[in-house]
């Protein structure tokens, strides 16, 4: 075992008011969101890897708040009034996300989203048609915007979908770049950040929180635990269940799609990066297998993501496959991200599913305030 010197001791590891668990975005605006309200309290942030790894380097760059489809299934678990409120605290997240790491450094692309329908998809596409008005009309309450619209008009290079409907409110970032920014501004926050550094156990005291890692212990008064798809193996009785998405990106493309793209729920979605096509999810397809936490490649995927690109959007150019990787999503039993404050040392932000990004600030806000309160 390593043991820790005095120097390190006194400059590394000192005791912390707030230490957070997990450097994906919500781990990082909660840092942020802490600062913004106390100036004098120390705080850390650890990751297990160098460069965090879950969701939040890895994900597609949607910023959406929810396609007709997904919101129609989580109307089966929730109550219409429940979703609208889910809906508005997306779109406040993403402004206060838009405000704190700013347009530029979002990379933020205005396309605007599209949900795609097949002709096998009649029925859905019925039923989605049906809860736009509602939708819309809720929505226009509580945030002056109307959602979504029926869109009738030929998209370039999608192919053989019989209907669309149209988000214009939705858009495209560069995840990278908001982690990058999320990161520096950690680093001139008086906030400190230890990447490859991994909890491997959260132990409570009467009188502080011990966070144990591989360098040696740590402590604080309070701890969030931020690791998401990873929060069960620190809370064992937490129902955070990790789920992996993965991704195809194509070299680029002579004829190639623009905007941000849903199909079925959610379960696929594809956009540009420049003029090569990112297409991810097909998890439908193997929902046992990609209920894990492993960042594999599988093959049933990849042919899955590769039909649907040949269906759709690359019928005829030949063009190869550039990159390819997997990240993990946390899902809740709920639809709606938790922050639980699970004693009185302890909150858990987590189960931010597989649409974080704009969510992400809003319940970050929420869990500094659990802190703070
Ligand atoms: C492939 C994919 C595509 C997606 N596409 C979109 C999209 O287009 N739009 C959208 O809104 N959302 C999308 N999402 C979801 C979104 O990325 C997540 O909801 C969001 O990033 C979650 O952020 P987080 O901070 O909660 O978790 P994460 O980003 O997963 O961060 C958790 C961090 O905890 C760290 N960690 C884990 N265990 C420990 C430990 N024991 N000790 C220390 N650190 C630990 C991990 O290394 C990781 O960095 C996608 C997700 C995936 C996987």
């Amino acid at each position: 075992m390593i043991r820790t010197s005095i120097w390190e001791k006194r400059h590394f590891l000192p005791h912390y008011d707030v230490i957070i668990v997990g450097a994906g975005l919500i781990g990082l605006c909660s840092a942020l969101e802490l600062r913004s309200k106390s100036k004098s309290l120390k705080i850390l942030v650890i990751d297990r890897a160098s460069i965090p790894l879950g969701a939040s380097t890895r994900n597609a760059g949607f910023a959406c708040f929810g396609s007709p489809s997904e919101i129609l299934a989580d109307l089966k678990n929730h109550s219409f009034d429940h979703v609208c409120q889910l809906i508005k605290k997306r779109y406040d997240g993403w402004n206060l996300l838009l405000n704190l790491v700013g347009r530029d450094q979002l990379k933020y692309e205005p396309t605007g989203g599209y949900e795609v329908f097949r002709d096998s998809d009649e029925q859905s596409y019925a039923q989605c048609q049906a809860i736009i008005d509602p939708i819309n009309d809720a929505i226009h309450n509580l945030l002056g915007i109307r959602l979504y619209q029926e869109w009738t008009k030929p998209l370039p290079q999608v192919n053989n979908f019989a209907h669309i409907i149209a988000a214009p409110h939705e858009g495209l970032i560069d995840p990278g770049s908001m982690m990058k920014k999320l990161l520096e501004m950690i680093g001139q926050s008086e906030i400190d950040f230890y990447g490859g550094l991994a909890c491997e156990e959260l132990v409570e005291q009467t009188n502080l929180m011990e966070v144990k890692t591989s360098r040696g212990k740590l402590t604080a008064n309070q701890v969030i635990l931020a690791s998401n798809g990873f929060a069960q193996k620190l809370v064992p009785d937490s129902d955070i269940t990790a789920v992996r998405n993965q991704i195809l990106v194509t070299s680029p493309l002579k004829n190639c799609i623009q905007g941000a793209f849903h199909y079925d729920r959610g379960y696929y979605y594809f956009r540009n990066i420049g003029s090569r096509i990112l297409i991810g999810g097909g998890r439908n397809i193997a929902l046992e297998e990609e209920t894990t936490n492993q960042f594999d490649i599988t093959e049933k995927i990849r042919r899955n993501l590769q039909q649907f690109l040949k269906s759709h959007l690359i019928p005829t150019e030949s063009y190869q496959i550039e990159y390819e990787w997997s990240g993990i999503l946390g899902f809740g039993k709920s639809k709606i991200p938790q922050v639980k404050r699970k004693s009185s040392r302890l909150v858990m932000a987590a189960g931010m599913g597989g649409m974080g990004i704009a969510i992400g600030a809003a319940i970050a806000q929420d869990a500094a305030h659990e802190i703070l309160c």
